[in-house]
């Protein structure tokens, strides 16, 4: 299994286009030693011609122009991208949907909650079922594994698994509440188990504080990608003034007490990488001591165009 990330940082992107902070400023300036990123974004490849997007980043149509390997056969109107799985609403997540309207026929795997979420409150995202066939939405069911059709149109096996694992983070602020009083909260927010025969790759972009049971799944994980938008707990509020913390949106901050470095001090497996990086988040300074600091404990901070091969 080959695993591109195509973007790596959180919403908004590095930098982000309203925003002044130092990271910001200094990456405009050619004053931060780093890398501009663009908006989390994870191809797996099943084979050379057919690939599957973790997620529909709002970057998505310059993320796939960028590789060539996404490129459709001259000639012919095709994509090797044949199916998308989601890993919650978040707008974030799926915005890049829209980027795919082209009546190209798509498999998109989500929790009941998630389609629902899509189909029966946001009409615009109808767009997809105007390809012939229409987008087949297939069934995400937590803690049970999903083989992975290797073609938007016939299916077939292509050797891969996933399985969603309930991460207990929230709906989206904009579900109506009516919808949300509706939805099992389990569907909110997953991470991926991706397993093709002996090798695993767990992705978890969003990873809420609460809940330890993910944990488990990262035993047998060659790869890892996992949830670094934010350092600090009050990264937000020191940066802008105000708001709210990394724990309330639903991210276990890297540092401190709780965070995710501690949590995993004692984790040997397996190869872990941070991804969906906020523009305020000090890792991304690689002169940083808080860059220093994750490399120390064994992280790898992901960047666009990394690649991994399992
Ligand atoms: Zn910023």
């Amino acid at each position: 299994m080959r695993v591109k990330v195509l973007g790596s940082a959180a919403g908004g992107g590095f930098p982000q286009w309203n925003c002044g902070c130092s990271n910001c400023s200094r990456l405009r300036r050619g004053l931060l030693k780093g890398r501009a990123r663009t908006q989390a974004q994870v191809a797996v490849s099943l084979s050379p011609s057919h690939w599957l997007l973790l997620n529909a980043s709002p970057d998505l149509r310059q993320q796939i122009l960028s590789d060539p390997e996404l490129a459709p056969i001259d000639g012919a109107r095709s994509s090797p991208i044949a199916s998308i799985v989601l890993t919650s609403a978040d707008t974030d997540c799926v915005l890049g949907l829209l980027h795919l309207r082209e009546f190209q026929p798509l498999r998109i795997y989500a929790t009941p909650s998630v389609r629902r979420i899509l189909t029966e409150e946001n009409s615009l995202f109808k767009t997809l079922e105007r390809s012939v066939p229409p987008v087949q939405w297939e069934t995400l069911a937590l803690n049970r594994p999903t083989p992975i059709s290797g073609s938007a149109t016939s299916g077939g096996d292509m050797g891969l698994c996933f399985r969603a694992v309930p991460l207990q983070g929230e709906f989206p602020d904009y579900v109506s509440p009516r919808l949300r009083n509706e939805l099992p909260p389990g569907e909110a927010v997953i991470g991926l188990e991706l397993t093709q025969q002996s090798k695993m790759f767990f992705y978890a972009p969003t990873l809420p504080a609460r809940g330890e049971e993910w944990k488990r799944h990262l035993q047998h994980s060659q790869l890892a990608l996992l949830d670094g938008t934010f350092w600090t707990d009050n990264e937000l509020i020191d940066v802008r003034g105000g708001g709210k913390k990394a724990r309330e949106i639903g991210h276990v901050p890297l540092s401190g007490a709780g965070g995710l470095l501690e949590q995993l001090r004692d984790v040997r497996n397996p190869r872990r990488v941070l991804i969906h990086l906020n523009n305020t988040n000090p890792v991304l300074d690689e002169e940083s001591a808080a860059y220093r600091a994750v490399r120390d404990a064994g992280f790898e901070i992901a960047y666009d165009g990394m690649e991994f091969e399992l």
